[in-house]
């Protein structure tokens, strides 16, 4: 009898633009998928926030109507994995569960001029070798110090214990299990800015610098454990949440990327191209950032990551701001429209540069306009932007790579993907082969898997790797002149870009 064939597995995939609960299939078949739009705010400039009780109301609400998929078609839920949008930062009440300021998000830059103090004082080196990373407002670190600076006696209530600190993922743990579970896994934990990525620890020195309290923080675990249960008034039963990782490090799992040398990026608001970099910590030389891939007992990576702050919301602001596009999918058409962008260049550093340049005040640009330009050319500027961007970071990777292969495959995801004009602009720009797996949802099936892991549905992380299956191939198809001529046009504009700030 197959014990299996009812059984499937719950993900909650908590992004900056949307909550999603995806049920999935042993295999990673989509059995059920619900999904709410997220609310982003921006309260001055620089500052993105969300709002606790909607990015939980939301988890709530996707994740019952999935169940009841499941029970309305005798599906059993077998466990839950989480994953989430990374970095971005809410300190609660212990006692009362109320968030004491907004989820300050991942993109937020208000702790620019505390990033350039603590580069000033020296802290960069060894922040460095113990995190890899690279102090940037885009850390958690200092995102809790301005709540604790700014929000009035937080850090007294901090230092007598009654607050606590979350990343997404321990926010959501902490309700499920209605205040029962204050934890997080490695890979959220090693984008903090606080946490030891050798010696897989809180470290104190780093707690000093930002001068944050050890009450704060949560316990830490591997991706595949016990996490806790969810409170059977939440979701009708006590599931257990059996797996977690930052939504990148779930997509790298998802994407089978288990091997030294291999890529996944994964294209969504921003970018974020993870290699699997094997089991030694390196620091990056080329600015990437080094970071936890997974850790599953002995099966155990680290990655080297290269993040792009804007990209779906290049797209966004085109039709938010320019009023160019009626929705981001018709976007390709229009750049399909014109034979290329005219040398237009859009340079979408809304919030900042992110590798391998880590320029928190650099602003976006869209040059070499002309009388003949039109709004086809700019739209098609900021979808061959994405092409640019990556090559940014693959050219940093190979660098990287000393004696190990990089592949000639890159291997995506994410909303952008749905574009065809992108895909194959990749092909074309690095001069690799794209994939686009048949599990499009790669973020949220790495979740499952996860949880599948820790209920015994599935064996071991190879099982993923091995049923992992290519559903569209794009391959490089311009030469290498005219790939040279284009490339080095956007980085005319990149450097006038790092020039003006
Ligand atoms: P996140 O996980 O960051 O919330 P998603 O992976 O859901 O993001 O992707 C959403 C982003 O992808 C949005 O910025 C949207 O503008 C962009 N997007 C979605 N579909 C398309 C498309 N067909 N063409 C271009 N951009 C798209």
């Amino acid at each position: 009898m197959n014990l299996t064939h009812n059984r499937a597995l719950l993900a909650i995939d908590q992004g900056t633009t949307s909550t999603r609960a995806i049920l999935f299939s042993v295999t990673g078949k989509i059995l059920s998928i619900k999904q709410k739009e997220s609310n982003l705010y921006y309260p001055h400039k620089g500052w993105v926030e969300q709002r606790p009780d909607d990015l939980w109301h939301d988890t709530l609400s996707v994740s019952r109507a999935v169940i009841t998929d499941a029970q309305l078609s005798g599906i059993q839920v077998a466990g839950i994995g989480i994953t989430n949008q990374r970095e971005t930062t809410l300190i609660w009440d212990r006692n009362t569960g109320e968030p004491v300021y907004n989820a300050i998000v991942w993109q937020d830059r208000r702790t620019v001029d505390l990033c350039a103090k603590l580069k000033d004082s020296g802290h960069e080196k060894s922040i460095i070798e113990k995190t890899g990373l690279i102090i940037d407002p885009y850390f958690s670190a200092t995102k809790i110090a301005w709540i604790l600076d700014n929000i009035e006696g937080s850090r007294a209530r901090a230092e007598k214990g009654d607050l606590a600190f979350g990343t997404i993922d321990t926010f959501l743990l902490w309700k499920l299990t209605k205040g029962t579970v204050h934890a997080t896994d490695v890979t959220n934990a090693s984008r903090t800015m606080l946490f030891n990525i050798s010696t897989l620890q809180w470290d104190k020195d780093l707690l000093n610098i930002f001068n944050i309290p050890v009450t704060l923080l949560p316990e830490v675990k591997e991706n595949v454990a016990f996490f806790g249960e969810t409170k059977v008034d939440l979701l009708g039963a006590a599931y257990v949440i059996g797996g977690m990782a930052g939504d990148q490090h779930a997509a790298m799992i998802g994407q089978g990327c288990l091997k030294p040398g291999m890529i996944k990026a994964t294209y969504g608001t921003g970018c974020f191209a993870l290699m699997n970099a094997g089991s030694d910590f390196k620091i990056s030389k080329h600015k990437l950032l080094t970071t936890i891939g997974y850790r599953i007992g002995n099966n155990a990576c680290y990655a080297l990551e290269g993040s792009i702050f804007s990209a779906g919301a290049a797209i966004q602001w085109l039709r938010d701001n320019l009023g160019l596009l009626v929705d981001a999918p018709q976007s390709e058409a229009i750049a399909l429209s014109v034979t290329d962008s005219n040398e237009v260049y859009f340079v979408p550093a809304f919030t900042g540069l992110g590798a391998p340049y880590w320029k928190p005040n650099a602003r976006g640009a869209i040059m070499g306009i002309s009388r003949e330009s039109n709004g086809a050319h700019i739209v098609r500027a900021a979808l061959e932007a994405q092409g640019y961007q990556s090559r940014d970071l693959i050219n940093v990777m190979e660098a990287e790579c000393g004696n190990m292969n990089l592949t000639e495959i890159l291997r995506i995801d994410g909303g952008l993907t749905g574009n065809a004009f992108v895909c194959q602009f990749l092909a074309d720009m690095l001069d690799k082969t794209v994939e686009i797996p048949a599990v499009m949802e790669s973020t949220a099936w790495g979740a499952a898997a996860l949880a599948g892991l820790q209920c015994g549905l599935l064996t071991d992380l190879e099982e993923i790797s091995k049923n992992w299956v290519c559903a569209h191939r794009f391959q490089p198809q311009i030469s290498k002149n005219k790939r040279r001529t284009l490339y080095d046009g956007w980085k005319k504009a990149v450097n006038s870009v790092l020039a003006n700030c």
